[in-house]
């Protein structure tokens, strides 16, 4: 029996409002030609204005906008026209000029609209009914990310604080939602749409575990019916999308049995403690920062053209699901398969070419994501890693087909092929696999079995029809197992 995962507890409603930080992926940081790249040398990526010396003057890295315009488009926002730099003024360590470059009252996109795919989930975490949802995005902003506090690895970290410029600059689209999520997998399917479409048109790698994308949660809850809205808790710190997701599920729990008891729930910043399954308070909202944002003295007001838009639309790749809902359509995909595709834009290329040569997308995509996926997830590589190309698994379903080798000799032939990256014809050759298909050839060792076998001959014409699987042996025998079975079958058949 399958019975929903986590429902809501009656009565009550979940709003949560999505915040996620992503690292464009330029080459060098948002003001300064510093190099953005994980595993330096800390401080070693610095310069006058990522340090923020004074005098130093910023100036706007053009890659930013292209890779924040293929972000905003990916996204379904609107890139504005004009938007203003600001500054956003906080002290902390790792921020040293004292504010950071953001962007506030007129940020570079707005008013999206994006359609999702989500899904609840059962006991055993597996989707059930994928159903589409518009999620109004509020606005992607571009900025800088601020530095690194580290404190591991280091000596007397008891006593001081460690902190790491490299990061300082590097150039951010914060994207942000209205509280349009009712539940925690719709804000897990939401960040993973995300993260795939920011990877997919090559505006961010999205990395979590890198911290090149980050998420935040907003939620609250509320009796069906109300309409104003409760205090919300922050979520910050997720570094993974099924941590952000146990703690909102864990929020929306422990803020309903708050309300239900009469407790109060606090407008604070909680974080996910993973050791105990648990959120717990970062800090309570008497600590909430007034920003004072002003307009960037040194940064001119950032103006993008339409042409330079409409530019940067006509080189972005089919995003995922407009592919997906074509493989439905043209391939006489299921949603399941076609979706699975998708995931990976590499995989969706690799089953098309596929696809297109062998002229049977059913096959194609049964190898795509059967012996292929399979091979992929043992060996830890990517379907760009994969030594056969495309081209050279159509070879071997074209192979298949002919009736040349057989299904099981074929999964053998894939596995020494991805092993190998030798084609299909000579691994075949190589395995002694080719399939005797020729008529004559068979003819004769039928001829020839059938001659040495008259007592058996004589039963089965009498009557004993299970001697049939007899010289379909002999004759399998005979030719060392490389006779096609259809073939030896046919002739076996009309010569007995
Ligand atoms: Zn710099």
């Amino acid at each position: 029996m399958v019975r929903v995962f986590l429902i809501m507890k009656e009565g009550w409603e979940a709003i949560i409002g999505m915040e996620i930080h992503a690292h464009l992926a330029t080459a060098t940081k948002i003001f300064c030609g510093c190099a953005v790249e994980t595993g330096a040398e800390p401080n070693s990526n610095t310069c006058p204005v990522c340090l923020g010396l004074p005098g130093a003057l910023p100036v706007l890295n053009e890659n930013v906008i292209e890779l924040g315009t293929k972000a905003a488009l990916a996204l379904g926002l609107e890139v504005q026209e004009t938007s203003i730099f600001a500054r956003k003024n906080y002290f902390y360590p790792d921020l040293p000029k004292g504010y950071q470059i953001s962007q506030y009252d007129r940020p570079f996109s707005a008013n999206g609209t994006l359609t999702i795919m989500t899904a609840e989930r059962d006991d055993s975490g597996h989707a059930t009914h994928w159903k589409p949802m518009d999620i109004h995005i509020q606005r992607m902003h571009l900025e800088e990310d601020a530095g690194k506090n580290v404190h591991e690895g280091l000596p007397e970290v008891d006593k001081y604080s460690y902190v790491d410029l490299n990061r300082a600059g590097t150039p951010l689209g914060e994207i942000v939602t209205a509280p349009d999520f009712r539940s925690s997998w719709q804000a897990y399917d939401y960040v993973n749409h995300v993260r795939r479409v920011l990877q997919w048109v090559g505006a961010s790698d999205a990395d979590m575990e890198k911290g090149n994308l980050r998420c935040e949660a907003n939620v609250s809850v509320r009796r069906i019916g109300e309409e104003k809205f409760n205090n919300k808790i922050e979520l910050k710190n997720l570094n993974s999308v099924r941590f952000m997701q146990k703690a909102i599920e864990y929020e929306i729990e422990r803020q309903i049995a708050a309300h239900e008891a009469g407790e109060p729930v606090n407008q604070e910043t909680r974080l996910w403690d993973e050791k105990n399954n648990q959120t717990r308070v970062m800090r309570s909202k008497e600590d909430a920062h007034d920003y004072r944002y002003f307009p960037e003295p040194d940064l001119q007001p950032l103006s993008v053209k339409a042409e330079f838009i409409e530019q940067v639309r006509s080189r972005m790749p089919e995003l995922p699901d407009t592919m997906r809902n074509r493989f439905i359509e043209t391939y006489q995909l299921s949603f399941a398969d076609a979706s699975q595709l998708v995931g990976d834009k590499d995989l969706a290329e690799y089953f098309e070419t596929t696809a297109r040569i062998t002229a049977n997308p059913r096959l194609a995509a049964n190898w795509v994501l059967g012996e292929f996926t399979r091979e992929l997830n043992s060996s830890g590589k990517s379907a760009a890693e994969s030594l056969v190309t495309a081209e050279d698994l159509a070879e071997l379903i074209i192979t298949v087909e002919s009736g040349k080798i057989n299904n099981n000799q074929a999964k053998e032939v894939f596995a020494e092929m991805f092993a190998s990256g030798k084609p299909a014809a000579k691994v075949i050759e190589e395995k002694g696999f080719e399939q005797i298909s020729d008529t004559s050839a068979i003819e004769k060792i039928v001829d020839e079995v059938i001659a040495s076998s008259e007592a058996n001959v004589a039963a089965y014409r009498g009557g004993n029809e299970k001697l049939f699987g007899f010289f379909v042996g002999q004759v399998m025998k005979a030719s060392k197992g490389k006779a096609n079975p259809k073939v030896v079958n046919d002739i076996l058949r009309s010569k007995l």
